[in-house]
C-alpha cells in the first residue's frame, strides 16, 4: 500500500455517505410525540407523502417502512396485472424478469419473493445503468417478458428515452427503482421529469445513507390511484373497512410510522441543499483527479443527477493486478499503478470510508444461475470475480473490477475532500 504516514488521520471518520440532520428532523418529531401520533397514523405521514408526490411529479405516494417493500408491492402490483389470480408470493410465478444488473440487491431480492426469475442485463458505460442495446436483445431471446426492473445507480438517471421506448414496444411493464436518484432528473426527447416518474410502479428509499432520511423508510410512487389504494391497503394488514378486523387477502406490516416519517419530513425540506453539496463534491473530486488516469462516474447530458454518490474507474492501463475471490482479495503493487482495494486500504488508513462497486448481480452466488444478457446476447456466467488476462469481462464487472464508491459525504469540507483526492493521488506513485 502506498505510504500515507505524513497523512494525518480524520479524528472523526469521514463517511461514504451519512445522515445529516438540520433541526426540522426533530421538531416534527417532537410534535409527533408529544401529540401522541407515534404509531403509524399522522400528519408527519400525511405530509410528507403529499410532500414527495408533490416534489417528484406524481399523483400518489405511500410512506412505507423501506424502499425494499415498495419494491415488493410494486412486484405484487405488476403481478396481479400480468398474472391475475396468482396465490400471494407467486405474483410473478413462472415469469421472468429482466433487472438491472449493476445494482443493490434490494432491487431485485423482491422479485423473489413474489417467486419470480430475475434475468440480468448488462449495462453501459455511459450512465452505468441498464444498457438498452442489452434490453433489446434480451427482448429478441426472451419475446414473452413483460416485467423490467429498473434502478438508477448512484443517483444517475438510466437512458429511459430508449428503455421507455423498448418496453412499450414490448408491452412490458417498469418497476422503477428510484431508491438512490430523489432528485435526479431527465430531460429526453420522448420522456423527461425527476427520477420517480417513469415507472408504472416506483420504489424511492429513506434508508440512513441516501440523499434524504427517515432513519429508515420509503416510499411506493405511482399516477394511478386504485394501485395507490391497494399498496396502502396491504402495506396495514389488508384491513377491510368494517368494525372489526376484516380480512379477505394476506396484508403486509409495511406502514412508515409517523415518528420516522417526521424526521424524512423534516430532512425532506433539505434535499435540494444536498444536491448541491453532492455536486460540488462530485466536481471537486472530477477536477481533483484530473490529472490521474482515472475517471468519475459518468452521466448523460440529458440527466441531472442528484450526485449521491461519487464514483472512480481507473483507467485499465493503470490498474496493477488484482484478484477478487468470494470474500478476500489480493492485489500485486505496481510502479505507477493501483487498484480499488490499494485505495480502499489507504482511505482507510486515513479513516475515510470508501466502498467497491456494488457487486454486479449475475456475480452474485444466490444469483449465479440466472439469464444474463449483453449486448452480445448470452453473457457468461461467472464463477467468481477473477478476470482472467485477455478476458473481455462484461462492462458490469469491467466497472466492478476498476472502480470504487469515494467518501461523498454532504459534510465533507473541502479540506478534508483534498486529504482524500490527495490519498487517492499517492497510490497511482
Ligand atoms: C437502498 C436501496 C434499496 C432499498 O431501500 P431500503 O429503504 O434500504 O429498503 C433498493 N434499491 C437500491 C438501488 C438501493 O440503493
Amino acid at each position: 500500500m502506498a505510504k500515507m504516514n505524513d497523512i494525518k488521520p480524520f479524528e472523526k471518520r469521514l463517511y461514504l455517505a451519512s445522515p445529516t440532520m438540520h433541526g426540522e428532523e426533530l421538531q416534527f418529531v417532537k410534535e409527533a410525540i408529544e401529540t401522541n401520533w407515534v404509531s403509524t397514523v399522522g400528519e408527519n405521514i400525511n405530509r410528507l407523502e403529499e410532500m414527495v408526490a408533490e416534489y417528484v411529479g406524481v399523483k400518489h405516494a405511500v410512506a412505507l417502512a423501506s424502499g425494499t417493500s415498495a419494491l415488493h408491492l410494486s412486484m405484487k402490483l405488476a403481478g396481479g396485472k400480468l398474472n391475475p389470480g396468482a396465490k400471494p408470493g407467486q405474483a410473478l410465478k413462472g415469469m421472468k424478469v429482466f433487472c438491472s444488473d449493476l445494482t443493490f440487491d434490494a432491487s431485485v431480492n423482491p422479485v423473489l419473493y413474489e417467486d419470480g426469475e430475475p434475468v440480468f442485463i448488462d449495462t453501459e458505460r455511459d450512465t452505468w445503468n441498464m444498457d438498452p442495446a442489452a434490453l433489446e436483445k434480451a427482448f429478441e431471446m426472451y419475446p414473452d417478458v413483460k416485467l423490467v426492473v429498473l434502478a438508477h445507480l448512484y443517483g444517475v438517471p438510466a437512458k429511459m428515452d430508449e428503455i421507455v421506448d423498448i418496453c412499450r414496444r414490448h408491452k412490458a411493464l417498469i418497476i422503477e427503482d428510484a431508491a438512490e436518484a430523489l432528485g435526479a432528473s431527465y430531460e429526453g426527447a420522448r420522456v423527461s421529469g425527476k427520477c420517480g416518474t417513469f415507472g408504472d410502479y416506483i420504489a424511492v428509499s429513506f434508508n440512513g445513507n441516501k440523499i434524504v432520511t427517515g432513519s429508515t423508510g420509503g416510499m411506493f410512487l405511482t399516477n394511478d390511484g386504485n394501485d395507490a389504494d391497494k399498496a396502502r391497503k396491504w402495506s396495514t394488514q389488508s384491513r377491510e373497512d368494517a368494525p372489526w378486523y376484516q380480512h379477505e387477502e394476506l396484508g403486509y406490516n409495511y406502514r412508515m410510522s409517523n415518528i420516522d416519517a417526521g424526521i424524512a419530513r423534516g430532512n425532506m425540506l433539505h434535499i435540494s441543499e444536498h444536491i448541491a453539496q453532492k455536486k460540488a463534491i462530485y466536481e471537486r473530486y472530477r477536477e481533483g483527479l484530473r490529472a490521474l488516469p482515472v475517471s468519475v462516474n459518468p452521466y448523460d447530458d440529458r440527466t441531472e443527477p442528484n450526485f449521491w454518490l461519487t464514483c472512480m474507474l481507473i483507467d485499465e492501463a493503470s490498474m496493477c493486478k488484482q484478484v477478487r475471490g468470494e470474500k478476500e482479495y489480493l492485489y500485486i503493487k505496481e510502479k505507477g499503478k493501483t487498484c480499488p482495494h490499494e485505495i480502499l486500504e489507504a482511505l482507510a488508513s486515513i479513516n475515510a470510508e470508501g466502498r467497491p462497486i456494488w457487486k454486479p448481480m449475475h456475480m452474485q452466488p444466490i444469483y449465479r444461475t440466472h439469464g444474463f444478457v449483453t449486448c452480445d446476447g448470452y453473457g457468461r456466467a461467472r464463477s467468481n470475480a477473477y478476470i482472467d488476462e485477455g478476458d473481455i469481462p462484461d462492462t458490469g464487472a469491467d466497472i466492478f473490477n476498476r472502480g470504487l464508491c469515494l467518501p461523498s459525504d454532504n459534510k465533507m469540507t473541502p479540506d478534508q475532500q483534498e486529504k482524500v483526492i490527495d490519498t487517492v493521488r499517492r497510490c497511482f506513485e
